[in-house]
């Protein structure tokens, strides 16, 4: 089976509708026709197959229809993160040779892009989502079939290493059906469920949980653009809601705006993407009296890597079990597994794993060796075979779920003129669980304040990036070797 295929197994349904957006509803089989209609599209468009497809937008049924529809026509799709600027949009499509770029209206006004920045951008076509794109898909010519199968890659993901710029982790259609047979056969929860996704599309965790999932089980799929917490705390409580899936900074404004008792109807919520701090998993469990349950994934791995158990024991802390069919093991640094209740770094393998970086062989190289994805992340084993995430190997910040990568930073903070080092460390936060500090060395005669800084780093980097806190220091500490010793700097 092909992901775009999903919906079809459930044409028939007449119970709940596939999509339900701004109190309108998408039954399966209209969402089927919806797909389709984009496949056309693309095709008329002169998208072939291979051909990589850069998807733009906010949460919305025709990110799910452009998303499935250029598979459908056989081009692999490139989500992008909408907070990025256009120079790290540029950075992508040139990096994975996006032919094609679908950019929904609001973005083209907030970035002040124009249709002569497509040729700029190497884009052969920008498909501009507006009141316009529906008509257009459904007067599209028939469409071609396209021959494909499970192994073929159908998505590039952008994320990014200690390397600092992004790598496009290839996964496949089956690297995708993997984790959803996993999660399906540890849930057990059959079609008659509703998943509120406010979560970004452009994400795995959203797009794994809470679009692909439901879709294979024929569930409903609540969308929301964006997390806004009183509107979810409405639409958890008086919608028919049973799956929510968040990242930790999520759980910890719901528990602290929500009423006991208040949601009726759910489940189960699920928690990634960051550590789930105990205290609120307690906390959120006693006010609303249903499982906050934690999990662990990253995108080379589509994502979802262990979960824990959603009918039996959770640990707090833990990010619990292996997935079904997903191996899972603590290794020191010559790759040798390390006994229970030892930290090392965690490695993954299974049908999920990706199959490398896009024209990234030594980077491929290095995460997949051994045949195990060696994740960056820091991890022990308990006697019952729960994991606990200890720390990140791989130098990266994360910001309710959106990381930041250091490097990145501090490479354009040295562009500054007044700067002569940059250091850029996570440092607790009670709300997001980590912000962006940046300590500074100024160039001897030099001026810079923090507001000059961060004015420099907006117009190169994602407001989540920017450093919140700003230290000016007369050195920074370092090793023998010369490595900044940012262990010290964290405090
Ligand atoms: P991404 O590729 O954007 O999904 O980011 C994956 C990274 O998020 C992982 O390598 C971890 O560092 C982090 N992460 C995901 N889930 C958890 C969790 N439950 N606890 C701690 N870190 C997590």
């Amino acid at each position: 089976m092909l992901l775009w295929q999903l919906p079809q197994r459930h044409q028939q349904l007449t119970g709940h509708p596939a999509l339900v957006y701004q109190g309108e509803q998408v039954t399966y089989s209209e969402l089927v026709k919806w797909i389709d209609a984009y496949a056309r599209l693309f095709q008329e468009l002169g998208v072939r197959p291979g051909e990589r497809v850069a998807i733009c937008a906010p949460n919305c049924p025709e990110f799910i229809y452009s998303y499935l529809g250029a598979m459908k026509a056989g081009a692999i799709v490139v989500p992008l993160n909408l907070m990025l600027t256009r120079e790290e949009i540029a950075f992508i499509i040139r990096d994975a040779g996006c032919s094609t770029m679908v950019i929904h209206r609001v973005i083209v006004e907030r970035m002040g892009l124009a249709p002569q920045h497509a040729a700029a951008l190497g884009l052969k076509h920008l498909l501009v989502l507006d009141n316009k794109t529906a008509a257009r898909a459904q007067a599209a010519p028939p469409a071609v079939p396209v021959t494909a199968s499970e192994e073929d890659i159908c998505v590039f993901l952008y994320t990014s290493g200690t390397t600092g710029r992004p790598k496009g982790a290839m996964l496949t259609h089956r690297n995708f059906l993997a984790d959803i047979e996993a999660l399906d056969a540890v849930s057990n929860l059959g079609p008659d469920n509703n998943f509120l996704c406010v979560l970004p599309m452009f994400h795995s965790f959203a797009w794994t949980t809470c679009v692909l999932l439901p879709l294979y089980l024929g569930s409903t799929i609540t969308i929301k653009e964006s997390f806004q917490p009183k509107d979810t705390l409405k639409t958890l409580s008086e919608e028919d809601i049973t799956i929510f899936c968040g990242v930790p900074s999520m759980y910890a404004v719901l528990l602290r705006m929500g009423e006991k008792g208040q949601f009726k109807t759910l489940k189960f919520a699920i928690s990634g993407g960051a550590p789930l701090a105990a205290e609120v998993q307690r906390g959120f469990e006693a006010k609303f009296a249903f499982p906050l349950v934690e999990g662990y994934g990253l995108s080379e791995a589509a994502p979802v890597v262990c979960l824990n158990p959603l009918y039996g024991v959770r640990k707090p802390g833990s990010i619990g079990l292996p997935l079904p069919g997903v191996e899972v093991k603590v290794v020191d640094d010559d790759d040798l597994e390390v006994p229970v209740g030892q930290v090392g770094e965690l490695v993954v393998r299974g049908p999920n794993v990706m199959a490398g970086y896009h024209n990234q062989p030594e980077e491929t190289a290095a995460a997949l060796r051994g045949g195990w994805l060696h994740t960056g992340d820091l991890a022990r084993r308990d006697e019952d075979g729960y994991f606990y995430i200890i720390d990140r190997k791989k130098d990266m910040i994360i910001l309710g779920g959106f990381n930041v990568y250091p490097r990145e930073v501090e490479e354009v903070l040295l562009a500054h003129p007044a700067v002569m080092e940059a250091a850029v460390v996570g440092v607790g936060d009670p709300v997001k669980g980590e912000t962006v500090k940046a300590y500074i060395v100024l160039k001897e005669g030099a001026s810079a304040d923090r507001r000059q800084l961060q004015d420099f780093l907006k117009e190169h980097l994602a407001a989540y990036k920017i450093p919140r806190l700003f230290e000016f220091v007369a050195e920074l500490p370092k090793s023998p070797t010369g490595k900044v010793l940012k262990k010290l700097l964290k405090g």
